[in-house]
């Protein structure tokens, strides 16, 4: 049996699109073949919420936990994709239809994912989680939560009222998704952040198997 993994990850390149006051990334051979060295080595230089990747507590919270302190299982097993319909924000009335349960890891595919990535211009207005719907997703006590763009909170509004919210209730933040490959449904999610120190984020590889196939 063929086993399928969508990979949900955005390439990491030179030039790409970050946060406007994150830094940008800059990849360069320092080491090459082509030159005589002995091998071929590059030196990374970028922002620790790059492209898709996780948010620790401490991004927002000065007492908070860095994603060393994940438990791997926040960002591996079961999870759900919801596509969002709404073209400017996730708000709780639309997520209600979806009974979303305790403990559930939740991606969210909204038009972001068809929209934002097709070039290395940052997008001011992408689909983001507004501040109330924040709030219902603690209410429903879901684990783990994921967007298709760089923040789970607005350029303007509720950048870091949703950002407090959701990491203040322990859940775990998955940004910078392209879920435009990935149907609604249920998924096995495997999410592995860079075991980087203390971070406050790092990036990640994410991907996805569509489960009971
Ligand atoms: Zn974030």
């Amino acid at each position: 049996m063929t086993v399928t993994w969508i990979d949900i990850s955005v390439p990491i390149y030179r030039g790409m699109v970050h946060w406007p006051d994150n830094p940008a990334v800059r990849i360069e051979n320092i080491q090459d073949l082509s030159r005589g060295d002995a091998a071929t080595v590059s030196k990374l230089e970028l922002g620790a919420h790059t492209g898709t990747h996780m948010d620790a507590p401490k991004h927002f919270l000065a007492d908070g936990a860095g994603l060393d302190d994940m438990p791997l299982d926040a960002s591996i097993g079961p999870a759900r994709v919801i596509s969002i319909a709404h073209p400017q924000v996730i708000l709780p009335a639309e997520l209600e239809a979806h009974r979303l349960q305790a403990g559930e890891r939740v991606l969210f595919h909204t038009r972001n994912s068809e929209r934002c990535w097709k070039n290395d211009q940052f997008v001011e207005d992408f689909v983001y989680i507004s501040a109330a719907a924040a709030q219902f997703l603690v209410q429903r006590q879901v684990r783990t939560v994921g967007i298709d763009y760089l923040s789970v909170g607005g350029y303007v509004h509720d950048a870091v009222e949703t950002h407090r919210i959701l990491l203040g209730a322990g859940i775990w933040l998955i940004e910078g998704l392209n879920l435009s490959a990935v149907k609604p449904g249920a998924y096995e999610l495997v999410c592995l952040p860079l075991r980087v120190a203390g971070a406050d984020g790092a990036p990640a590889r994410a991907i996805l198997r569509p489960r009971g196939q």
